[in-house]
């Protein structure tokens, strides 16, 4: 644990803080923080920053509405950067972007997210779906329907054996998916999250023999 007033803020009094996305680990926007900026983020449980161009302090989110619930603030090994992982109300980025990093630079390797992140994305979809079901949505369809969400699992944990069986990869790879898919579907209405999976996964590391 450190105190906030033994971060080392640099010559302007500002520390980089990284701003994570606490569900899906994206990388949502680089930002800075002076220690009343910290401080008013700590007392408040939401991201505040100070802005370099404007010389302020700016709660995020205050005119946007898109506003980061924080989730931890850690600081780095050297005292001298943070990272703020949070559970965003909106787009990070002023462009309406999720995140502040969607330009590839030129000539640099590109490759695609973390698998974690497109998980965690789908079941944010999927909760929407759930919420306000439009009409004419496979996913809705579901939801209204808990024999057939039992019945797909069912189908689709058979057609990815099936194509186990017939050595066919791009086959098991859909057939996965989609047993994704209605998985995470089945999770929600008993109130579960991949969250609560990963923390049984989380539960065994360590117990198991290799
Ligand atoms: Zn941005």
């Amino acid at each position: 644990m450190v105190r906030p007033e033994e971060l080392k803020y640099d010559e302007r009094g500002l520390l980089p803080c990284i701003v994570q996305d606490a569900a899906t680990g994206e990388v949502l926007t680089l930002a800075w923080q002076s220690r009343e900026a910290l401080e008013q983020t700590l007392g408040s449980g939401s991201a505040t920053f100070w802005s370099r161009s404007r010389k302020q302090i700016w709660v995020k989110g205050a005119t946007s509405g898109n506003t980061q619930a924080v989730r931890s603030l850690r600081a780095d090994c050297d005292h001298d950067a943070v990272l703020v992982r949070v559970t965003p109300a909106g787009p990070a980025c002023h462009t309406g972007a999720r995140s502040c990093f969607f330009e590839a630079v030129e000539g640099a390797p590109d490759s695609p997210e973390a698998p974690g992140e497109t998980l965690a994305r789908l079941e944010s979809v999927l909760r929407d779906r759930r919420a306000h079901p439009p009409s004419g949505s496979y996913t809705a369809k579901l939801y209204a329907d808990e024999n057939l969400r039992h019945k797909k699992i069912g189908e689709e944990a058979t057609e990815l054996v099936m194509a186990s069986l017939r050595g066919d990869t791009d086959a098991v790879a859909s057939e996965a998916a989609d047993v994704l898919y209605h998985l995470l579907v089945l999770l929600q209405p008993h109130g579960l999250s991949l969250q609560d999976v990963t923390a049984k996964l989380r539960e065994r590391e360590g117990k198991r023999r290799g």
